[in-house]
C-alpha cells in the first residue's frame, strides 16, 4: 500500500485480467495504459482478478499475471480482489433488480446463456435477444417452478440510443435494445455475468476512470445501462486498440510465443516492453525506461491508441541476441 487512504484520491484505475491464460503484449500495452493514465493524475490503481469464468479461470493463471504485471513495473493499492469472493454483492445488486422490475427472470435455454459469463471480445458473435421471456413471469421462483428449469435474469434495457464519451474514440453512439437486446446480468443457477460483476465492483472499488481494450468499448454501453438501474455513477472510459498478431488478428491468450510469461522467463529487459508500449501509446520515449520513469511523461495521443498494433516484430526484436 504506497497512499494514504484518508486523502481520497481523485482518481482511481483499475487493472482487471481475467486469469484464463497467460498475459501477452496487447495485455502489457493496455494495462500499462490503464496504470499509466492513472499515475500520472496522482491516482490510485486498484487490482482485480475476474476469475469468474468458471472451466477457464485458475489460480496459475491469475499468479502469473501478478508476477508479469510486476515485472512490467506496476503497483496497486492494497492486495488484489478476486471477484469469486464477492458473490453476495452479484447476488444483491440482482435481487435488486428483479425487486424493482428492472430486470426479469429468463428460461430460455439458447447458447448465448452459455457464453454470458465471459466479456464480449472482438470477432464473439451475439445474436440479439429477441425478449422471449420479457414479462412472462412475476418473480424468479415462478419461472422455474413453471419451467421447470433454473432460470437467468436479464437486464430490461430501455430503448434508445446513448452516447459513450471515451476519451479515445470520441463519442460513440450505441443503442443496446436494438443491437443487443435484454442482456443477461445472472445465467442460469445464479453465476452473476461479465457485465453485471464488472459494474458492481467498479462502483464497490469507487473506480473513476476504466481504461481497457478496445474491443469492450460496446460493453461500455450495456454497462451504461446497468450502472443507470443500478443508480451507481459512470465512470470515465478509455479504450485502447487492439496489439494484431502478423495476420492483423487480435492476439489470443493461446498464442503462447507472445506471452509475457515467456519474455520473463528468456530474461528480456521490461524496459523494451515498457518503451514500445509508450510509444504505441503516443508518449516519446527513446531510451530504456521504467514503467514508474515515464509517469511524468505519459501521453495518451488518440490516434496511436487507435491504431492497431502488431506484436510480432517487437518479439522478435526482443528475442533477437542483439537487443537489449
Ligand atoms: N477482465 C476483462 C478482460 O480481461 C476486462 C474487463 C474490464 O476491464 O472491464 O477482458
Amino acid at each position: 500500500m504506497s497512499r494514504a487512504r484518508g486523502a481520497a484520491a481523485e482518481v482511481i484505475g483499475r487493472l482487471a485480467p481475467s486469469p484464463t491464460g497467460l498475459l501477452h503484449l496487447g495485455h502489457a500495452r493496455t494495462f500499462l495504459g490503464a496504470w499509466w493514465s492513472a499515475r500520472s493524475r496522482a491516482g490510485q490503481v486498484l487490482m482485480r482478478l475476474e476469475d469468474l469464468d468458471g472451466p477457464r479461470a485458475s489460480q496459475r493463471f491469475g499468479d502469473a499475471a501478478l508476477r508479469d504485471l510486476e515485472w512490467l513495473g506496476l503497483d496497486w493499492e492494497g492486495t488484489p480482489s478476486v471477484q469469486s469472493a464477492h458473490l453476495e454483492r452479484f447476488a444483491a445488486a440482482v435481487e435488486r433488480l428483479l425487486a424493482e422490475g428492472k430486470a426479469y427472470p429468463c428460461v430460455c435455454t439458447r447458447g448465448d446463456l452459455r457464453t454470458a459469463q465471459n466479456a464480449p471480445h472482438a470477432g464473439d458473435k451475439e445474436p440479439r435477444y429477441p425478449g422471449t421471456c420479457r414479462g412472462r413471469f412475476a418473480t424468479l421462483a415462478e419461472a422455474e417452478r413453471t419451467s421447470g428449469r433454473a432460470a437467468g435474469v436479464r437486464l430490461r434495457v430501455p430503448a434508445g440510443e446513448l452516447t459513450i464519451d471515451d476519451a479515445v474514440f470520441g463519442a460513440k453512439k450505441y443503442d443496446v435494445a436494438a443491437e443487443v437486446g435484454d442482456f443477461l446480468i445472472a445465467r442460469r443457477g445464479g453465476a452473476p455475468a461479465y457485465q453485471l460483476a464488472v459494474v458492481v465492483d467498479d462502483a464497490a472499488g469507487g473506480v473513476t476512470d476504466g481504461v481497457r481494450g478496445a474491443d469492450l468499448l460496446p460493453s461500455a454501453a450495456r454497462q451504461w445501462h446497468l450502472q443507470a438501474a443500478l443508480d451507481l455513477p459512470h465512470p470515465r472510459y478509455a479504450h485502447l486498440a487492439l496489439v494484431t498478431d502478423e495476420h492483423g488478428a487480435r492476439l489470443a491468450k493461446h498464442a503462447d510465443a507472445l506471452s509475457l510469461a515467456e519474455l520473463r522467463e528468456r530474461k528480456v529487459d521490461p524496459r523494451a516492453v515498457v518503451r514500445w508500449a509508450a510509444r504505441t501509446l503516443g508518449t516519446p520515449c527513446d531510451e530504456l525506461a521504467s514503467a514508474r520513469e515515464l509517469v511524468p511523461h505519459f501521453r495518451l495521443t488518440e490516434r496511436a491508441a487507435r491504431e492497431e498494433t502488431a506484436g510480432r516484430a517487437l518479439v522478435e526484436s526482443l528475442l533477437s541476441p542483439a537487443s537489449g
